[in-house]
């Protein structure tokens, strides 16, 4: 077992934390669970694998069960999947068209009302 921080191997336990195992790391201090993951390292093949996915309308905790990916770890790379994958997904894509054409109707309706009592 190594320190997630320093990379350390000196490590005791230090109780429990949710049920888990906790240790602590006696050169820097830092604690840790047992099966301590960290949210960097994902290749950028596993990030297509999700955004991918997620572009085909999987919803994010689907994702995280099928991958193992955390979801907010997910939706971090959505903000950025305009990098990764520019030819599938455009973060500032116009809202659906049945929201433009509800807009538009609201628009309308106000327009009708405001001028109907002019001459
Ligand atoms: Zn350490």
């Amino acid at each position: 077992m190594q320190c997630p921080e320093c990379g350390g191997t000196h490590i005791r336990k230090n109780g429990k934390k949710q049920g888990k195992q906790n240790h602590i790391c006696v050169a820097c201090g830092r604690q840790f669970i047992d099966c301590y993951k960290p949210h960097r390292g994902y290749s950028d093949d596993v990030k297509r694998h999700c955004l991918r996915q997620y572009v085909n309308g999987t919803g994010f905790r689907a994702i995280e069960r099928t991958t193992g990916v955390h979801h907010t770890t997910i939706i971090t790379w959505v903000k950025h999947v305009g990098d990764l994958l520019p030819d599938a997904y455009a973060p500032d894509t116009p809202p659906e068209v049945g929201e433009l054409d509800e807009l538009e109707t609201f628009v309308g309706a106000k327009k009708t009302k405001s001028g109907s009592g002019q001459p």
